[in-house]
């Protein structure tokens, strides 16, 4: 059985017996905990593997069309009669943009996680979703017979054989749907009213529609203040605390990683990959990279003007193919090195014979820019591309792109950025930092799965390196890049279980927002540089050129520190540390970067107190 991956919920009610309490709000947007009761239930959906929702909206419509813009996996469409029309317009309303199975949801639903749960686990590909008995004054009784839903009523006695209460949720297959979208024109022309419920009885008939039970559910939909009081007091706290307690079928046990990449990932990135086998010469797969690409370029604002192309590589190989692909053969790229992400990309060069103007820098401290102008003012008439890294993670120094674009883009030179270890946690404005190509990883503050790596380049520069004969095949930019826009497959066999655990890295992001991303890794690196400073140990790099991501620590005098031992002492008791290489003083690494807290950066930090105090190592 297939997990679903589109939802449409219904959201375009007029919400007439909250009235004084909605404010011109929809009823989506009530209030229990923190965020309005629609983004709890999209933030379940996402959790239960859902990629597209599309809500149809009608009332307030604008509360929703932000929430599009919110999250990239979110669409809306508005239904304009909203207000003189029953919820099947609504739906109808929605054919143009469903086009696989899907989970139906009404938007002033609260409910417990099991119950998305129960449908995608559900083995027909119909699946209405029933309570035992609620007593909330309005509900919907469904009649079945044998395991076929047959009819539903507000009154009782209409039904003979109790199914349950209509929770209103269901899992609804394309087929199904086809079937409701032929009835409705000819019924709600007869009927303003006629609702989803009305028509999947009818549509029952021909297409066998089933239920599942679930007998003490928590949910409750909210109509009027006595739904809303009931919600607050007591179903709510009841979803909370049973949401709070679900443990996925196998949990994996927690290590946290303070290494620079691959990062911690969540367990629902893990799970996201535990899917059905699928061909990725499909359209369905094809799909899944487009709606990738698109939120990958979305991720450091460059919609519009720049493509992403993908690799099946760590992400070295996104920095080779966009090295590779993009220096004519007569041209040469001045390099700058502040560390070994820096040199690695001088060693590609040679690898490949590209001419390159190196400026090295001693590891661990900050490029000149007056020194970079000096160098194109030299080179002009040789260079076509300036490279460098955006977050040195040998040594955790950020460099000024922006500072470093501006004056390339005086002297007519591309900007190739290897931001591997800071998109998505520190945000690029790709646009205004004036790069053409930037190039980064799956596995680092994106949160997903090592093995996929991706170049974002600006769309203008990317079609002109057509023109350069190829010096590869596999990572050749251009050729990855035709080959999928024209044919919406990869050019290669992909990783594919890794785009799925990209897709959900993906909306897991934007649910989080960039802007809160980022103050939650400030933060983890604020509590670990006091904790760290409290303790006595220095830092490599000078304060104001860090980039917060990662910290290079020198490395204790005293005898008794041994790093391996410190590391074996830590790794024991779930936390990874990571070696420096090559600076200018001796080092250890901690990044704080992945699905991880400043909790955990305490309790690491107790570890490595512990240790300290252990072995009396003496620090300056
Ligand atoms: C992690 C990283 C890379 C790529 O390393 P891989 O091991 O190939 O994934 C490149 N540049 C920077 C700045 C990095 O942090």
């Amino acid at each position: 059985m297939f997990n679903v991956r589109q939802a449409v919920i219904l959201g375009a009610g007029l919400g007439a017996r909250l009235r004084g309490t909605l404010d011109d709000r929809p009823k989506g947007f009530l209030k229990l905990g923190n965020r309005p009761i629609v983004e709890e239930s999209i933030a379940k959906l996402v959790r239960t593997g859902i990629t597209d929702i599309v809500i149809v909206t009608g009332y307030c419509h604008q509360f929703y069309d932000q929430l599009s813009e919110k999250y990239p996996f979110v669409r809306t469409i508005l239904n304009p009669d909203f207000a003189t029309t029953g919820s099947m317009l609504s739906l109808y309303t929605a054919s143009q943009s469903v086009n696989s199975d899907f989970l139906l949801l009404e938007s002033d639903l609260v409910y417990e996680y099991n119950a998305l749960q129960a449908l995608q686990h559900f083995p027909m590909d119909n699946c209405i979703l029933l309570s035992g008995k609620t007593g909330a004054g309005d509900e919907v009784y469904v009649g079945v017979s044998d395991d076929r839903v047959v009819n539903m009523s507000k009154r009782r006695d209409d039904i003979k054989c109790l199914g349950g209460e209509l929770v209103g949720i269901s899992k609804i297959s394309l087929e199904l749907y086809k079937h409701m979208t032929d009835l409705a024109p000819e019924k709600c022309k007869h009927n303003s009213q006629y609702q989803y419920e009305d028509c999947l009885v009818d549509a029952s008939d021909n297409v066998a529609i089933h239920y599942q039970c679930i007998d003490n559910l928590a949910w409750i939909e909210i109509d009027d203040e006595n739904h809303l009081n009931k919600a607050r007091e007591k179903i709510y706290p009841l979803v909370e605390q049973r949401d709070s307690e679900i443990i996925i079928s196998k949990r994996v046990e927690r290590h946290v990683l303070l290494n620079p990449g691959p990062a911690t990932t969540t367990d629902t990135v893990k799970h996201a990959m535990v899917v059905n086998d699928i061909c990725p010469r499909e359209k369905e797969f094809g799909d899944l990279v487009e709606g990738i690409r698109q939120d990958l370029v979305r991720v450091v604002h460059g919609a519009g003007v720049y493509e992403a192309v993908l690799f099946a590589s760590s992400g070295t190989g996104a920095v080779e193919a966009c090295l590779s692909s993009v220096v004519p053969h007569d041209k040469a790229v001045l390099i700058i090195s502040n560390g070994a992400y820096g040199k690695r990309m001088q060693q590609i060069c040679d690898g490949y014979g590209i001419s390159h103007i190196d400026y090295n820098i001693d590891w661990g401290k900050p490029v000149d820019c007056n020194q970079v102008a000096a160098l194109l003012e030299q080179y002009q008439q040789d260079i076509s591309h300036i490279a460098l890294v955006h977050h040195e993670t040998t040594v955790g120094i950020l460099n000024d792109i922006t500072t470093i674009s501006r004056t390339a883009a005086r002297f007519g030179v591309e900007v190739i950025v290897d931001a591997m270890s800071s998109y998505a946690g520190i945000p690029i404005d790709i646009k205004d930092s004036g790069i053409h190509y930037l190039t980064a990883s799956a596995n680092k503050c994106i949160q997903g799965m090592a093995g996929l790596s991706f170049v974002i380049c600006k769309k203008e520069s990317l079609e002109k390196t057509k023109e350069i004969k190829p010096r590869n095949f596999y990572f050749n930019l251009y050729q990855n890049y035709f080959f999928f826009t024209q044919k919406h497959e990869m050019q290669f066999t992909p990783p594919v279980q890794l785009f799925y655990a990209l897709r959900q890295a993906l909306n897991e992001y934007f649910l989080e927002t960039e802007k809160n991303r980022e103050k939650r890794y400030a933060e983890m690196y604020e509590v670990l540089k006091k904790g760290l400073q409290m303790l006595g140990f220095r830092f490599l790099v000078e304060k104001k050129y860090r980039a917060k991501i990662l910290t290079a620590i020198i490395e204790p005098e005293d005898e008794n520190y041994c790093f391996t031992e410190m590391h074996d002492f830590l790794y024991k008791r779930g936390f990874t540390i990571y070696p420096g290489k090559g600076a200018i003083q001796n080092t250890f690494r901690l990044a704080n970067m992945g699905a991880i807290t400043k909790h955990d950066i305490t309790k690491f930090l107790g570890h490595l107190e512990e240790y300290v105090v252990k072995k009396d190592i003496k620090l300056n």
